[in-house]
C-alpha cells in the first residue's frame, strides 16, 4: 500500500468525481529538501515564523530575520508562501521576553503580544517585505485575532512596513515591491461572528483547528490530565467548521485550513465534506490525504457530514468516519 500512495504524489490531489483540493505545507524550519517537487505541493500554507525566534537568545535584528525568511521564499521561489507573524506566548515563551500569567493561554499571546510591542511587528514585517523583493511569493498571516480592530491596527502597521520598505527600495534596486496578501486566522471562536467584519479588509483566512478545538471545548491543548477531552472531532467544532466554510463562501473569502485537522485522514474527509478546498498539513501527511482523496468521490460524503453533525459524541463522529474511509478503501 505504502508504495501506491508514494505512485500518486505526482497526480493531483482529486476525488473520483473530479473535485480537486489544493494541498499546502506547514514547516517551521528552512530545511534543504525540494518540497515543491518532492511533494507536490502547491506552496506553504503556514510558516511558523516563532520557531527561529524561540531557539534563540534574543530577539533577532532585521537583518537576521530578512535572511532567514530569505531562504524559505527563494527555497519555494514560485509557490506561495503564508508567513505567519510572530505566535509566540501560551506554550511558546520566549526565552528573552518573560511572560508569568496564570492563563498564558487566555492571556498575552500572537497578535496581542505583538500589537503591545509594534517595534517587533514592524521589525518582522519589514523583513519579511525586504525577503520578498524580486520573488513576489509572500503572504502575511495574522494569530490569534479576536476583533476587527486588532485587524485593522495590523493592517496599517503593514501598510506602514509597505511604504517605508518601498521607499527605501526605490534609491537602490530596481526590483518592484509587491503588496503581500493579508490573511486572519481564525482560531478563537469569537471570530466565526466576525468574519463579515474583517473579510473587506484582508484577501483570505486560514483557520487554526488546533486552537479553535482548545478555545472552543475550553481544554487546554497541552494538559495530559485533560487530553481525552480534546478532541477536534467534538461534533460542536464540526459545527463550528462547517459554519465557518459556509460564511467564508458567503462572503466570497479564500479560507483554507491548517490545523492539525486538515492532515488527519478522518479530518480532511469531513473538511472535504463542508466544502472546504484549501488544506494545509505537516510533510508526512501529504502523500496519504492526497491518496485519500484521490480514493473517494465527494458527492458521497454528504451522508458522513449529516450523521456526523447530528452525532452525539467525538467518538460517534469517528465511527461514521471510519466507516466512510473503509469504504473507500
Ligand atoms: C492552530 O492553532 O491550529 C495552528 C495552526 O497554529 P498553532 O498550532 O501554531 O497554534
Ligand atoms: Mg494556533
Amino acid at each position: 500500500l505504502r508504495q501506491k500512495v508514494m505512485q500518486a504524489r505526482d497526480l493531483p490531489a482529486e476525488t473520483t468525481d473530479g473535485v480537486r483540493v489544493q494541498l499546502n505545507l506547514n514547516v517551521g524550519l528552512n530545511t534543504e529538501r525540494d518540497w515543491l517537487n518532492d511533494l507536490n505541493v502547491h506552496g506553504v500554507g503556514l510558516y511558523r515564523t516563532e520557531i527561529p525566534f524561540m531557539m534563540r537568545e534574543r530577539l533577532p535584528t532585521e537583518d537576521e530575520q530578512e535572511e532567514l525568511y530569505s531562504q524559505v521564499l527563494e527555497q519555494f521561489r514560485g509557490a506561495p508562501v503564508v508567513m505567519r507573524t510572530l505566535d509566540v506566548g501560551g506554550d511558546k515563551p520566549l526565552p528573552y521576553l518573560p511572560m508569568d500569567e496564570e492563563n498564558p493561554f487566555l492571556g498575552w499571546r500572537g497578535i496581542r503580544m505583538t500589537l503591545d510591542h509594534p517595534e517587533i511587528f514592524l521589525m518582522q514585517i519589514r523583513a519579511m517585505l525586504r525577503a520578498s523583493v524580486g520573488r513576489n511569493n509572500l503572504r502575511i498571516l495574522l494569530p490569534m485575532i479576536t476583533s476587527a480592530e486588532e485587524v485593522d491596527e495590523s493592517v496599517r502597521m503593514i501598510h506602514q512596513a509597505y511604504h517605508e520598505v518601498a521607499e527605501e527600495l526605490a534609491c537602490s534596486v530596481d526590483e518592484q515591491l509587491f503588496e503581500p496578501q493579508i490573511g486572519v486566522m481564525i482560531e478563537v471562536p469569537a471570530m466565526i461572528y466576525q468574519l463579515h467584519c474583517v473579510a473587506d479588509k484582508i484577501d483570505f483566512f486560514s483557520v487554526g483547528t488546533n486552537d479553535l478545538t482548545q478555545y472552543m471545548l475550553a481544554v487546554d491543548r497541552n494538559n495530559s490530565r485533560v487530553a481525552s477531552l480534546y478532541d477536534a472531532f467534538h461534533p460542536a467544532v464540526l459545527h463550528a467548521l462547517k459554519q465557518i466554510i459556509d460564511r467564508c463562501d458567503a462572503l466570497n473569502k479564500p479560507v483554507s485550513v491548517c490545523g492539525e485537522l486538515a492532515g488527519e485522514p478522518g479530518g480532511a474527509l469531513l473538511l472535504l465534506a463542508m466544502g472546504y478546498r484549501n488544506l494545509s498539513m505537516n510533510s508526512y501527511n501529504i502523500d496519504r490525504i492526497r491518496w485519500i482523496i484521490r480514493h473517494i468521490a465527494a458527492d458521497d460524503l454528504t451522508e458522513v457530514l449529516q450523521r456526523s453533525l447530528a452525532a452525539r459524541s467525538p467518538y460517534e463522529v469517528k465511527q461514521q468516519v471510519i466507516m466512510a474511509l473503509e469504504n473507500a478503501g
